[in-house]
């Protein structure tokens, strides 16, 4: 079968419309007919090479749509079920076997390699499972490990964004550092991550819920949001703000930002015990500095990666929050169709939308 897909064919280049052939799924392998795709900064971290991949590439990892055939041995959904795609996993890890698939062992292979783990490739002429799905396309293979079944009473074209970027900044909140009621809880950076995990801190009961930014708009949608505080880091000082309305330090600071600057004064603006999670991605080799007296005290500095969530068991949670009005996530998108898939990108780079979503096919 054919899908059309928009293809990365060298470093910073444009996106190109082609019709690729594919191959039958194997075994496990689910065929999605894509509806809609959220745009992530991962894929623009690609498209510029920032983390080193084969080329030409279709990139795409936020994808939802319907499902239209699938492989031998699949028991868990079937052509017509509605899915999210989220992080591909191995399955038989530690980390994996331990309720922990966003830390598998085979995690980088797996997301961007550009093929299957035996070096195989469903696509021809190009590299696809890009996170298991590869969803810049009209069809997405996928596997029943990075599958979601969906109930109809959702809009699907808008859940393609809890397959990643919101889970993670959720999963930051509630799965890793699993804030309790009353927490004081700092968001360094007010993207579409950085709102979710000011959403999740709303349900946890976080207070106060410290939403730190450089733009005045997101600080406000951030404050609508659930944030009680909010700081503008490039008029205030950040770390004296937070000890001001935190009074002794946040109990929990979640670093959107990536910036080593920013982790080095969260550090300093935690309490005594209090976690710093590291969620905004790095180059590698990126080093940070840390006040070693700072991380007295019981502190502690983590990474989180997909907000460590088991998807087929937190994608539904945060559905369920989005349908009690606890988690409204849709005020974060904006659509394009997906032949404006560079203006989406451009939109996202300038800060001029939080969450592009490509419509892709209307189901
Ligand atoms: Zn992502
Ligand atoms: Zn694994």
């Amino acid at each position: 079968m054919k899908t059309r897909a928009a293809v990365v064919e060298m470093k910073d280049g444009p996106f190109v419309f082609r019709d690729i052939e594919m191959d039958a799924p194997r075994s496990g392998e689910i065929v999605v007919r894509v509806a809609a795709t959220g745009i992530c900064h991962t894929d623009a971290h690609i498209r510029s090479q920032g983390y080193e991949t084969p080329l030409p590439f279709v990139l795409g990892h936020e994808g939802v749509g319907v499902v239209e055939n699938v492989g031998s041995d699949v028991t868990t959904v079937a052509p017509g079920d509605r899915v999210i795609l989220s992080f591909p996993s191995c399955g038989r890890c530690n980390h994996c076997l331990g309720g922990h698939p966003a830390y598998c062992d085979d995690n980088l292979r797996l997301s961007f390699g550009g093929a299957r783990l035996d070096g195989s490739n469903a696509y021809h002429g190009v590299h696809g499972h890009f996170f298991g799905q590869s969803s810049f396309a009209t069809y997405s293979i996928a596997n029943e490990r990075n599958t979601v079944k969906v109930a109809d009473d959702v809009p699907l074209e808008l859940l393609g964004p809890l397959g990643c970027g919101l889970q993670t900044g959720a999963g930051a909140v509630l799965n890793s550092l699993q804030v309790p009621t009353g927490a004081s809880i700092v968001v360094l950076g007010a993207g579409a991550v950085g709102l979710a995990a000011v959403m999740a801190a709303r349900v946890a009961g976080a207070d106060p819920i410290v939403a730190v930014d450089i733009h005045d708009e997101r600080l406000e949608l951030a404050r609508s949001l659930g944030a009680t505080h909010v700081v503008n880091g490039k008029r205030e000082d950040t770390r004296a703000r937070i000890l001001e309305i935190t009074r002794r330090g946040a109990n929990y600071i979640v670093d959107l930002t990536g910036s080593p600057k920013m982790l080095g004064m969260a550090v300093e603006a935690l309490a005594p015990t209090g976690t710093a999670a590291l969620v905004g991605a790095a180059h590698h080799g990126t080093q940070a500095s840390i006040d070693m007296a700072s991380l007295l005290n019981g502190r502690i500095v983590r990474g989180v990666v997909q907000g460590d969530a088991v998807p087929q068991l937190f994608i539904p949670k945060l559905i369920a929050l989005y349908r009690a009005g606890k988690f409204p996530f849709d005020r974060l998108i904006r659509f394009y169709e997906f032949e404006d898939i560079e203006r989406a990108f451009e939109d996202s780079k300038q800060g001029r939308t939080i969450k592009p979503v490509l419509r892709i096919a209307k189901h």
